[in-house]
C-alpha cells in the first residue's frame, strides 16, 4: 500500500535557504525540526489543517488508483 504520510517535502531554512527534507507525517504533527547545517529550528506548522486535509484526499485517490491497478493484476509504485 502506498502511504502518502511517508512523502517528503523539501523545505527552505529562513535562515541558510537550505531544503531541508521533511516528511509529509511531520508537517501534519506539527514537528519542530532542526536545520541540519545552520542548526535553525523550524516548526512545522499545519495551518487550518490544510495538509492532513489535503493528504486525506491524495490517500482516498491512491487507494482508488490501487484499487484499479490490482484489477488489472498490477501493483502501484510511486518513487
Ligand atoms: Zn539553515
Amino acid at each position: 500500500m502506498v502511504d502518502v504520510d511517508s512523502w517528503k517535502v523539501f523545505l527552505r531554512c529562513p535562515k541558510c535557504g537550505l531544503e531541508n527534507e521533511v516528511y509529509l507525517s511531520e508537517i501534519k504533527k506539527g514537528k519542530t525540526i532542526q536545520c541540519i547545517v545552520c542548526a535553525t529550528k523550524i516548526t512545522l506548522k499545519d495551518k487550518n489543517g490544510d495538509v492532513a486535509k489535503g493528504l486525506k484526499q491524495v490517500q482516498d485517490v491512491v487507494d482508488s488508483l490501487e484499487k484499479t491497478v490490482k484489477k488489472i493484476g498490477g501493483r502501484l509504485k510511486i518513487k
